[in-house]
């Protein structure tokens, strides 16, 4: 069966009333693929107004982290019930700003797509390699490693996303070859074959990330294992339109 094309806009910590309102009044003007998923994740902030200006269909509403325990005493945290209530569907894990800056571990980001997913989230499972890890040949190791904190503890993998987003690629504006990001998918479906069978592996989309935008987009059209794209700066620009409509 084919796998739908994807496409997360992860706003990280940008924006106000005024901007996010613009970002979505630019969507909801434009004439979207009807067969491409797309998610925003602004700010927790302003997950209630995204919601609320959305009209697109084909969009959905996503938090860029949750926590891995039900609301209560964790300040500064959202819980995913919250996330529920005002009607987003999906939330980001593990996106590399949380593991490197944060230090979020594998296990705790394990944790926090359990926690989501068992509350009605779906997941966009964030992992990939450093510069330092790429270069040291482990690319492929680092990435079993973060799913397979996953699949420890997560068998049904029908509600989850992942991308693959090297670090070094992140917001550098050096994104990835085609090819070398399609041999990584590659590898990362292989491994998923391994640990949570076959017919998940091969159901189970993987974006790519790492300074994606309106002019490079299209060139990875053909890549079997790219299934769509997880794009940080540019889903604040209007270019972000273009993506969503690179593979026509
Ligand atoms: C991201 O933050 O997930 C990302 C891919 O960022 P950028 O597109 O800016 O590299």
């Amino acid at each position: 069966m084919a796998r739908q094309f994807f496409v997360g806009g992860n706003f990280k910590a940008n924006g106000t009333k005024q901007s996010v309102t613009q970002i979505i009044d630019n969507l909801n003007s434009q004439e979207l693929p009807k067969d491409v998923e797309v998610v925003i994740a602004p700010p927790a902030l302003y997950l209630s107004l995204a919601v609320e200006l959305n009209k697109q269909p084909t969009v959905q509403v996503g938090a860029q982290n949750v926590f891995n325990k039900p609301c209560g005493a964790f300040t500064g945290e959202t819980c995913a019930e919250q996330v529920i209530d005002v009607g987003a569907k999906w939330t980001l894990t593990g996106h590399s700003e949380r593991r490197t800056i944060i230090k979020e571990s594998d296990e705790f980001i394990a944790e926090k797509t359990k926690y989501a997913l068992d509350n009605g989230l779906s997941v966009i499972l964030c992992i990939g390699e450093t510069l330092e890890e790429r270069k040291g040949g482990v690319t492929l190791e680092v990435c079993a490693r973060q799913l397979d904190a996953v699949s420890k503890i997560i068998k049904d993998w029908k509600n989850i996303v992942v991308a693959y987003e090297p670090v070094w690629a992140i917001g550098t504006g050096l994104a990835a070859t085609p090819d070398d990001a399609e041999e990584t998918h590659k590898g990362i479906r292989e491994h998923l074959a391994k640990t949570i069978g076959q017919d998940q592996a091969e159901a189970t989309r993987i974006l790519y990330g790492g300074s994606v935008n309106g002019k490079n987009a299209p060139e990875f059209k053909d890549k079997k294992n790219i299934d769509g794209f997880l794009v940080g700066g540019a889903s604040l620009k209007p270019e972000f339109v273009n993506i969503i409509k690179s593979r026509l």
